[in-house]
């Protein structure tokens, strides 16, 4: 298989809610947190991973176009899902290489700012603690408020995402596709508590590798 070429789409994700995509829970305390975002172990920032992105644009298309019956991800080996998103390695594959690398999305220098100044002015350490209750239905009355952290909405993040051209590859249908599953993320929602209002975002700023606006 001869590549092409590499085209790299970047810009920027806005958080129109609050964002939680977990990051383990490794350090349960008592009367701490338990339900942390993930962060960069480094400096601590918290940012977004690729799997977690390509996971849900992968999971948004599956479901649009039916090809998750049972919950799992596409394994037909044929269809255009499986050639962007990859295929297990156990299939019998003629696809060849997975044509999308999903970079993980960091702050932008403008939200790493502001971050900063949450920390001094409020003492939280790059993220919200929303209390998420449970609510008690023959009661009426909240039960088990337990901390859940996230980034809070407002915070921005740049993102890159390559497309692998190989020759013969449908070049503009795979751009199509990836432009289909940013706007079915920004329809639905990236991170955990979904339903609840939690990881509503908006792709913004998108360019290709020429600095042309890429529209979704
Ligand atoms: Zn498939």
């Amino acid at each position: 298989m001869k590549l092409v070429t590499h085209r790299v789409i970047t810009g920027k994700i806005k958080l129109v809610t609050g964002l939680h995509i977990g990051g383990g829970g490794e350090t349960i305390q008592i009367g701490g947190m338990d339900n942390p975002v993930i962060k960069n172990p480094l400096d601590n920032y918290p940012y977004i991973p690729g799997s977690s992105l390509k996971g849900k644009m992968r999971s948004l298309l599956e479901w649009k176009y039916d090809k998750s019956p049972d919950g799992n991800p596409c394994k037909c080996s044929q269809c255009d899902i499986c050639r962007l998103f990859g295929t297990s390695g156990a299939d019998d594959s003629t696809l060849g290489p997975t044509r999308i690398i999903v970079r993980d999305a960091h702050l932008t220098d403008g939200s790493r700012d502001t971050l900063n100044r949450m920390r001094q002015e409020k003492g939280l350490l790059y993220a919200e603690e929303k209390y998420e209750n449970s609510i008690d239905r023959l009661k009426g009355t909240a039960k088990n408020p337990r901390p859940t952290e996230r980034v809070p909405a407002g915070i921005d993040f740049d993102f890159e995402i390559v497309l692998r051209v190989f020759d013969g590859d449908q070049e503009v249908t795979h751009l199509d596709k990836l432009k289909e599953a940013l706007r079915l993320l920004q329809a639905d929602a990236l991170g955990g508590s979904g339903s609840r209002g939690y990881g509503k975002v908006q792709f913004a700023d998108c360019k290709d590798e020429t600095g042309a606006e890429f529209i979704l």
